[in-house]
């Protein structure tokens, strides 16, 4: 018999081992001992000692890779009270690090954002009536009794609040044993929402669109439908239906938002059609409100989510539904540690869940365009905005022929219909996407312009602040007075405008006009809500603002839009640029006329015949994409074909050239991909490092994962001072 745990020599039997993936940029995960008695299964989060200390990580599939000698093998220190990850997850987390060539701890890592969520929430004590009357009564004790008749149980200060009572009546009760105490769970950090509490009365094309997303949802099954509408022709009202039938399945949803921290009308909008707001999952919550959400996504308890690109990695119960609304938006390229792009992770996340995924845009990237042209997403269109909102009437301002007077911006044009908007008591806003005052400072006697002594680009003056800073690290200065080159005071020049010259410049021709510029430099995200709610109300007649007013916002007063410089996107020389112009513009345009107002939109260009102004004033979309994917598809770019970057960079430039060369030799010769560069990369230095970039191109169906793969398996060692960055799909290129 050996029944006891040593066998026959006196040596402990192997203990049993599992593979545990940790949080740390590692290939494969860590084999772990599991002590006897333990109970762990693939998904269970588990805390193990990692070198000198403990980390949070998950029991991962498969068995051990038996490097380590077992007796070696550390043993797991706890499993968290916690429901595992599931089998769907981690095969999405699996999938996520494959593709986009990332260690998978730190796509683990993603998931598990709220370490001190593992433990379960306390209990909350509470009181349950037991039916007991007290010998006496009085009428403070007659009112809480008659408040708890149905049985249920209540916290004493809710219940003493609700009988209008003071706690000693509470108490009274409980000793005459009318109470027990029991232990409730932690209340829900958001109400549950009701997907018949308001429900709207679709019109014309909304019913059908509502009905084909519906139909999808009651399938339960994945499928992907892209939801293109102009702005204001009720995508959301319309995604609500398909959420709430998703609620009626019993199952979960997340809605993707681009800029969730600023969008608190979408929160309200969702209450007064669900009767209580989504979760929200974005990185500015409170590290409470954080592990609360997190805890109660994993146990079923949030049934919807709205939350930024991260809220892709949480580990729902019961996941059914994923909204990506402004599918287009560049927000939801993370370009940090795990590069990836939200939208299309939320495709893969459906995929593997086998669940339907809806992407909304009035502008939908050229990708999902592409998609639903070819039939792999099914296309719903709406056409016309909801009531009697009409789109404001757009007009390109030829700024050759219509100059700013010296020193402005603002074309004498634009300006009359500031003056005229503010006249009726209507609002006016200014977009330009540059914060802070001008983009380059120079020196006027000897030319010195200020650039950044850690990167290649130039200090950006920021009046407001009286510094000049770089966008790129950090860095920043008080604005010099004299030319650190020659010495010269007071010939220093702003050159360009920012938002905030842009303020000055309305300041001086409207003086008593209430003025707001909105930028994110300038004010945290809770005064940046505030700031747009007061806007929303009228408190504001100027509005001047970076690309973060363009999303989403309903301002009812809103009836003209000024573009500053439309042309300032085109002139990177990306490829991408066209579209994200085309966009932009679109979007920002689209912030006026939303309540039945006449508007207007000024676009001031200097290239008035470009695609993307002809597109943005004829109103017709359909042109530009055309055009823009019949080049796409000549120059085989995405998505008609694939591309990766691969940044190499060093604290010197030859190392990071030379790395980046060796890369290059180290390529494979695979039919259909080719390496372009090395070159410096669009910004030649970053911090202090230099930067080279390759870019490879794949003919459509490539794998590049497994070409760059190689590449870097045959390519030069990385030493410890190089630094390899990969992006498949970069967002520029
Ligand atoms: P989009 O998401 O396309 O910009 P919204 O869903 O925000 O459009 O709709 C624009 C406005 O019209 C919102 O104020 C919305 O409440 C309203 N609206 C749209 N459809 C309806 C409807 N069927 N019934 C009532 N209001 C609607
Ligand atoms: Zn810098």
């Amino acid at each position: 018999m050996k029944s006891d745990s040593t066998d026959l020599f006196g040596e402990r039997p192997p203990a049993r081992t599992v593979p545990v993936m940790v949080p740390v940029p590692t290939p494969a995960p860590y084999s772990y001992a599991v002590p006897e008695g333990m109970a762990v299964e693939p998904g269970s989060i588990v805390k193990v000692p990692l070198g000198p200390r403990f980390v949070a990580g998950v029991v991962w599939d498969g068995g051990d890779d038996g490097k380590v000698e077992r007796k070696k093998l550390r043993p797991i220190d706890t499993v968290f009270d916690c429901p595992p990850l599931s089998k769907e997850m981690r095969e999405f987390l699996d999938w996520v690090a494959g593709y986009t060539l990332t260690p998978p701890g730190l796509v683990v890592r993603m998931a598990l954002r709220a370490p001190a969520a593992f433990d379960p929430e306390p209990m909350v004590e509470g009181l349950r009536p037991t039916g007991h009357r007290p010998e006496r009564m009085t009428p403070a004790r007659e009112r809480v009794l008659a408040l708890t008749e149905d049985g249920l149980p209540w916290t004493r200060s809710g219940l003493a609040h609700a009988a209008g009572t003071s706690s000693s009546v509470i108490d009274g009760l409980l000793a005459q044993g009318s109470f027990e105490t029991v232990f409730l769970p932690p209340p829900p950090v958001v109400a549950a929402p009701d997907p018949d509490h308001a429900a709207p009365r679709l019109e014309g094309p909304q019913t059908e669109t509502a009905a084909a997303l519906v139909e999808g949802v009651r399938a339960g099954r994945f499928g992907v439908s892209l939801l293109e509408g102009i702005t204001g022709s009720g995508k959301t009202e319309v995604y609500f239906e398909a959420i709430a039938e998703t609620l009626r399945a019993g199952r979960q949803v997340l809605i993707l938002l681009p800029e969730i921290a600023l969008t608190a009308s979408f929160l309200e909008r969702f209450q007064d059609r669900f009767g209580a707001k989504p979760a929200e999952w974005h990185s500015d919550l409170a590290p409470r409100t954080r592990e609360k959400v997190w805890r109660q996504v994993t146990t079923g308890q949030v049934r919807v989510v709205a939350g930024a690109r991260s809220a892709l990695f949480l580990p729902f119960e019961n996941l059914g539904l994923i909204v990506v609304d402004e599918e287009h938006d560049p927000a939801y390229k993370q370009e940090d540690r795990v590069f990836y792009n939200a939208r299309d992770m939320a495709v893969v996340r459906a995929r593997i869940g086998d669940f339907p995924a809806v992407l909304v845009s009035a502008t939908p990237s050229v990708e999902s365009r592409v998609n639903a042209d070819l039939g792999r997403y099914r296309k719903l269109h709406l056409p016309t905005r909801y009531g009697d909102a009409a789109l404001p009437d757009l007009h390109l301002v030829d700024m050759r022929r219509h100059p700013p007077a010296r020193g402005g911006f603002l074309s004498p044009v634009l300006l009359r219909g500031i003056a005229k908007t503010i006249e009726k008591e209507e609002q006016a806003l200014l977009f330009l996407n540059r914060r802070g005052y001008a983009p380059l400072t120079l020196c006027r006697v000897c030319g010195h312009r200020f650039q950044c002594p850690q990167c290649s680009s130039w200090l950006v003056e920021h009046r407001f602040r009286g510094q000049i800073q770089c966008h790129h690290c950090g860095y920043a200065e008080r604005t010099p007075e004299a030319c650190p080159e020659c010495g010269t005071f007071d010939h220093l020049a702003a050159c360009g405008p920012g938002v905030e010259r842009i303020a000055e410049e309305v300041e001086r021709h409207f003086p008593d006009a209430r003025t707001i510029v909105l930028s994110s430099d300038l004010m945290g995200v809770k005064r940046l809500r505030l700031e747009l709610e007061a806007i929303a109300r009228g408190e504001a007649d100027i509005v001047i603002g970076t690309q973060l007013v363009a999303k989403g916002h309903n301002f009812p007063l809103m009836s003209l839009v000024g573009v500053v410089d439309a042309d300032l996107g085109l002139a990177n020389g990306d490829p991408r640029a066209a579209e994200r112009t085309f966009q932009l513009l679109y979007q920002v345009t689209g912030r006026a006329g939303r309540s039945g107002l006449k508007s207007h939109g000024l676009i001031q260009t200097y290239q008035p015949l470009h695609p993307v102004m002809q597109a943005i004033v004829s109103g017709d979309p359909e042109a530009f994409y055309e055009r823009e994917i019949g080049e796409r598809e000549k120059a085989l770019l995405p998505p008609f074909g694939r591309l990766a970057s691969v940044i190499v960079s060093a604290d010197s430039r030859a190392e990071a050239e030379a790395h980046a060369r060796g890369l290059r030799q180290a390529a494979p010769r695979v039919e259909g991909i080719s390496v372009l560069g090395p070159a410096e990369a669009p910004l030649a230095m970053i911090r202090g490092r230099h930067r080279f970039r390759l870019l490879v191109h794949g003919r459509r169906g490539s794998d590049m994962q497994a070409f760059i793969r190689t590449m870097l398996a045959n390519g030069p060692k990385e030493r410890a001072s190089l630094q390899v960055q990969l992006d498949i799909d970069p967002q520029s290129f």
